[in-house]
């Protein structure tokens, strides 16, 4: 009989995303092999998402990426409107046999309250959530809710109550590193690269110093808060500053770039994000926080970018050290690897995502789990 999974990607960006977008990008890649595998997808997202699924529910008409502040719950209203509008979805059927969940917290204590007859929640964990016990409160009771993580080291730091309705961990895939010698080749750039949110836990303040001191080329790509592009964020004036990230990126990344060889260009989309990753060097992660997936590092080993990061969160297990990428405790250190890393092979970094990381394996990955969730959820 066809499995008919409830995919909630929330209600902060479409699916696929235009361009950054973590959660957004996870589901875009995991819902088309799902399918190709048999499985009915009803995607719970925003209006504007243009994801083929078999069936889609929404609340809102767009992304409200700008109204949000993380973790992802903190603008709870807008989340809880979305919730509400998977609820009443719910309620009124009966054909969905599980929900795989990617909102963060808030939509956990409503799904594990749904009473008897509502399917089983596999919730996804996309966020460090060592310091955030109380955002999980609700899922004390809820048996019908089981966690997972996108990494082995994420779980390790989650809280207790989380752990404790834990089905393992399933590590974060690219469609790049489906064949990967089928893009034409890029011209080596010679620049690092850091990829993601402008943020303290990204470090991008640690990589603009390393690059003035160490002397290579740097390129920041990536979102400041809301803002996606340079001229954006200048036309918004001094009121932007109320955003943490934007006061992050005034203060302490701002004044060590020089518009030429250490530069922000802003959010990167499709070809031009791929061809960037290709073509640098390096993918540098000078993290100050742990990171819990890491899309980025697998789509920079995906297109043969070694990739040079702090030995945090997921990285030890998606990067080994000597081989596909350089890692270091000290994050001193982290300028001269770059330019270490020239010494790596790219075939060996392609082929690992294509071992590892492909769409392929995390849909496995997912089945297997949604079944161990059904099958829990009805010994429960
Ligand atoms: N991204 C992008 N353009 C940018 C910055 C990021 O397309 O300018 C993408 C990046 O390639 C990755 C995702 O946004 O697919 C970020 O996910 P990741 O897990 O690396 O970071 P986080 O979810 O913590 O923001």
């Amino acid at each position: 009989m066809t499995l008919t999974v409830l995919i909630n990607a929330g209600p902060w960006l479409p699916v696929p995303p235009a361009g950054y977008g973590g959660i957004e990008n996870v589901v875009a890649t995991l819902v088309p092999e799902l399918r190709r595998l048999g499985v009915r997808v009803v995607l719970a997202s925003v209006d504007s998402s243009t994801l083929p699924c078999d069936e889609r529910i929404s609340v809102f008409a767009d992304g409200q990426f700008a109204a949000l502040q993380r973790p992802y719950n903190q603008v709870s209203g807008i989340a809880q409107a979305h919730l509400a509008g998977v609820v009443r979805e719910l309620r009124g059927r009966d054909d969905i046999d599980l929900v795989h969940d990617h909102v963060e917290a808030v939509g956990l204590a409503t799904l594990a309250a749904l009473g008897p007859d509502a399917p089983p929640v596999l919730h996804t964990l996309h966020w460090d959530l060592a310091k955030h016990p109380e955002l999980y409160g609700g899922l004390d009771g809820g048996r019908r809710v089981r966690v997972n993580g996108v990494s082995a080291a994420q779980l390790a730091r989650a809280p207790q109550a989380l752990r404790d309705h834990s089905v393992g961990h399933v590590h974060l895939a690219t469609p790049l590193a489906v064949d990967p010698h089928r893009r034409p080749p890029v011209a080596q750039g010679g620049y690092a690269l850091v990829l993601g949110r402008i943020n303290p836990g990204k470090g991008q303040d640690v990589a603009v110093r390393l690059a003035r001191r160490v002397g290579f080329p740097l390129v920041l790509a990536g979102p400041v808060g809301p803002y996606h592009r340079p001229a954006d964020l200048a036309a918004a004036g001094a009121p932007a500053r109320q955003n943490p990230d934007v006061r992050f990126f005034h203060d302490e990344v701002a004044p060590h770039l020089d518009g030429d060889r250490v530069r922000w260009i802003g959010t990167v989309a499709g070809r031009d994000r791929d061809d960037l990753l290709a073509a640098a060097r390096a993918t540098l992660f000078p993290l100050r926080w742990e990171e819990p997936g890491g899309t980025a590092v697998v789509e920079s080993l995906a297109l043969g970018t070694p990739v040079v990061a702090t030995a945090r969160g997921c990285l030890p297990e998606l990067v080994e050290h000597g081989r596909t990428g350089l890692l270091t405790d000290d994050e001193q250190e982290l300028g001269d690897l770059v330019l270490a890393a020239d010494l790596l092979e790219p075939d060996e970094c392609r082929r690992e995502a294509a071992a590892r990381f492909t769409p392929a394996v995390m849909a496995r990955r997912y089945l297997a789990l949604y079944d161990r969730v059904r099958r829990l959820g009805s010994a429960a």
